[in-house]
């Protein structure tokens, strides 16, 4: 594809106003919205409404002018994003806690004792495991490779608990297939979706799947430490307990009793009192999805991904993220003993992707705001960086704390 080629997919792309929704620097080519959204154009005047007028003028009153209905209006926003109804999904605390709520609920309302979960898997999934089963007797975690998920779920499996898409190589289960298959050997399944919800097609209730934690920060465009969500499908509702059985996930929590009593639904899963600032700019993030199918999405994700790579494939890169669409999500990663001054020679170009140890560079490709142009002036830059070897100065080898 020859840049003109690229101005004329952008021209006719249906996805192609969202961009507007999005407050871009100049000179920036942002490959990283998996990892942290961009700002849209709405939130600071959103945010400014909440702390100017609703804070300063209403006050306490702001509870009951839609502040405390604020996590549950915004997973129901979420809910057409990942396939499920608006009353199974919840925006509330960091996805970590919300894993740890689930993890222990499953094990406490399960004769069985065994986590099941993939080596590799994001961090805090793993880590959260291995502290939820620390609080159930005699439950434990089990750690097996990709490939040996499915049959590695045994009589003792409680829950499986996989990250849908892959935050290194990009690489998606099969969620429906993977579901099923636990269901049959009679475990829960518990989806991580923090890679994939607002960038590919996720059908929850499709798959039949029981629970799910995500993400808001990430291409939900909710900012920095955004709220997460939470997704407990209906028939489990009535049966599974909050661990983290707070005041805000009470039947009645202004009845201030002494007694826990949990909410019917959804609710149960809240625990503290919610973050009304930090949940509004969510809420702004996930406007920018107005009028927005999961089908343009995906089919946008996976053409920005076909050009990365038409582009990229005379540089000699391994690409470790898989090839077929349906096998991947809306990033692509590449591993090179170099990645990490390579990054940084980008970044100072003004592209900005992201590194993740110890050998990965990784770019993100949102299909609400990337153009293909952004992407064919990206490819561009990292064959110059590539070809003249620019990332060998000793500037690109400092480390920084955050990757
Ligand atoms: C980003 C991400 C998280 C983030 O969890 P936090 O609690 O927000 O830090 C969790 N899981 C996966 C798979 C992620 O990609």
């Amino acid at each position: 594809m020859t840049l003109d080629e690229a101005r004329a997919a952008d021209a006719a792309d249906p996805l192609a106003h969202c961009r507007s929704r999005f407050a871009l620097p100049e000179g920036v080519i942002y490959l990283d919205g998996n990892s942290l959204g961009a700002l849209p154009v709405a939130t600071p005047a959103a945010q400014s409404d909440l702390v100017e007028r609703q804070w300063r003028d209403r006050l306490i009153r702001g509870w009951n002018e839609g502040w405390i209905e604020a996590p549950q209006r915004v997973g129901a926003k979420i809910a057409p994003l990942i396939g499920a109804k608006a009353h199974e999904v919840i925006a509330t605390d960091s996805t970590s806690a919300n894993l740890f709520k689930l993890i222990v609920a499953v094990l406490q309302a399960s004769g069985r004792h065994t986590v099941l979960s993939e080596a590799g898997n994001f961090p805090t999934d793993l880590h959260v495991a291995e502290g939820a089963v620390k609080c159930v007797p005699n439950a434990r975690l089990e750690i097996v490779t990709r490939e040996s998920i499915a049959a590695s779920i045994g009589p003792d499996t409680a829950l499986v608990l996989l990250t849908h898409v892959h935050y290194k190589t990009a690489q998606r289960y099969d969620m429906k297939s993977i579901t099923t298959t636990a269901h049959a050997a009679g475990a829960m399944m518990l989806w991580d979706l923090s890679h994939s919800a607002g960038a590919v097609g996720v059908d929850l209730n499709g798959a039949d799947a029981d629970l799910a934690v995500g993400c808001g920060y990430k291409y939900l465009n909710g900012g920095p430490g955004s709220p997460a969500y939470l997704f407990v499908a209906e028939r489990h509702q009535g049966r599974l307990a909050n661990p983290l059985s707070g005041w805000m996930g009470h039947a009645e929590p202004f009845a201030f009793a002494d007694a826990y009593q949990p909410a019917p639904g959804i609710d149960r899963w809240l625990c503290g009192t919610p973050p009304v600032l930090a949940l509004s700019a969510l809420e702004s993030g996930l406007a920018c999805f107005d009028g927005v199918t999961m089908a343009q999405l995906e089919a946008k994700s996976a053409a920005l991904f076909e050009l990365f790579t038409a582009r990229a494939a005379a540089l000699g890169l391994e690409c470790v993220t898989p090839a077929g669409p349906a096998a991947r999500g809306s990033h692509i990663s590449f591993r090179h003993p170099e990645a990490w001054p390579i990054n940084n020679a980008l970044i100072e170009a003004g592209v900005i992707g992201d590194f993740r140890a110890p050998d990965i560079l990784r770019f993100g490709l949102t299909p609400l705001y990337l153009a293909f142009e952004d992407v064919w002036c990206a490819t561009e830059i990292l064959s110059d960086i590539l070809s003249t070897g620019r990332w060998r100065e000793p500037r690109f080898a400092a480390r920084s704390r955050v990757t």
